[in-house]
């Protein structure tokens, strides 16, 4: 199979895994024990929190370790959120921060999401302008997970911190994929997850700035500096950290570069080989992995399907509201229509693949969308 859906979750890498294995027989140990076993779990969350914070460029202990990208941004708003505060957060984020306002919400907060430009990049006036006396945070994406469109997070940082508003970031689809500098974004929480950058599924981690007076959604135990209680899942923490170190290495030693040549190969060769297409948000700035391509007159679930067919894997969007024949919200926020949307598919890109397959999957697709243009032909004419 050629796996092209790196932004759904991604194979965990042989280093990875070789990390993890010890944790559950031979390095176990619960942290919070002070014997010999307990000291060599707390020795492994230490360095993996360490590699964390350096991926995140921010101090240890301001890594909370989460179980996902979805804890992680819960536990940044409703750690945050009172009745009768205002958030800002853009129209396009993932389920796991839109559905977390509907519920905060139905608590007696206020919610104003923000839309988005042709470009898929919500512009920092509209957040500006969105600002209000009572508003206590804005939480604005680093990067979508549909159309990798990078969003301008350093400007809306700067907002954030001129009205005197907290400033979250999901950071989910931005790990490993370009650098992450807390400071240089000027957020107060950042949520990452494991799974997206060849680590467990599972598990994640969330920045919160030192001074963030975030309230734990969890209560138990002292773990986590008492913002994430509940015994450590070490294996997944050690996972998370040799993923992130592997992630932060990839920055500066040419495999991101080669992920965005790859892309851009598979890009250009469907947009010049198959009639009718587009890339949706092509004239943003992107993550170097993902594409997403509008083929029109074409069902999209009918292709994902066709190109699983051929051995490629891909999908439509985001891996949590796939299933339904729904068209993408986040397409929809950038002006296409409901078909247009229901016809644009996700290739994203990891580590893993080569060359060989890009081509092969170059080979396969133009057939692919000529065949169901056909089918759909024969059945609109009969
Ligand atoms: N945020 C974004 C942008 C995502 O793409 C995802 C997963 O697809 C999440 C949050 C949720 O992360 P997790 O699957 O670790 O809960």
């Amino acid at each position: 199979m050629i796996y092209l859906d790196n932004n759904s979750t991604t194979p965990v890498l042989p280093e990875v895994l070789e990390a993890m294995l010890p944790c559950f027989a031979e390095t176990f140990g619960n942290p919070s024990s002070i014997h010999g076993g307990g000291r060599r779990a707390l020795a492994l969350v230490k360095e993996a929190r360490e590699q964390v914070a350096a991926l995140l460029d921010c101090q240890t202990s301001e890594v909370i370790f989460t179980s996902g990208g979805t804890e992680g941004d819960n536990l940044a708003l409703k750690g945050m959120m009172n009745p009768g505060d205002h958030l800002i957060v853009s129209a396009i984020e993932h389920s796991a921060i839109l559905n977390t306002c509907t519920w905060l919400e139905k608590q007696g907060c206020e919610v104003t999401r923000v839309g988005v430009n042709g470009n898929g990049q919500v512009e920092p006036d509209c957040v500006a302008a969105a600002l209000k006396k009572n508003t206590k945070l804005i939480s604005v994406m680093m990067a979508n997970n549909e159309t990798g469109v990078l969003q301008p997070v350093e400007e809306i940082g700067r907002i954030a911190a001129e009205a005197d508003v907290w400033f979250h970031t999901d950071a989910v689809q931005a790990a490993g994929k370009i650098p992450i500098s807390v400071g240089k974004i000027g957020c107060d929480l950042l949520s990452i997850s494991a799974h997206k950058i060849h680590g467990p599924q599972g598990m994640g981690a969330l920045f919160a700035k030192r001074g963030t007076p975030l309230r734990p959604q969890l209560h138990g135990g002292h773990q986590e500096k008492r913002r994430r209680p509940g015994t450590e899942n070490v294996a997944g923490i050690a996972g998370l950290g040799k993923a992130s170190h592997i992630a932060q290495a990839g920055l500066t030693d040419g495999s991101v570069e080669q992920l965005a040549k790859l892309r851009d190969r598979l890009e250009d060769a469907i947009e010049s080989l198959v009639p009718d297409t587009s890339v949706n948000g092509r004239k943003a700035p992107r993550v170097p992995n993902t594409t997403n391509i509008l083929f029109e007159n074409v069902g999209g679930d009918a292709l994902v399907m066709a190109l699983d067919e051929l051995g490629i894997a891909v999908s439509r969007g985001s891996a949590c509201s796939a299933g339904g024949s729904d068209p993408s919200g986040v397409l929809m926020a950038m002006g296409l229509s409901g078909q247009q949307s229901r016809s644009s598919l996700r290739f994203s890109l990891g580590k893993q693949n080569t060359w060989e397959e890009i081509e092969s999957a170059i080979a396969g697709i133009p057939d692919g969308v000529r065949r169901l243009r056909e089918k759909s032909l024969i059945f609109w004419n009969a």
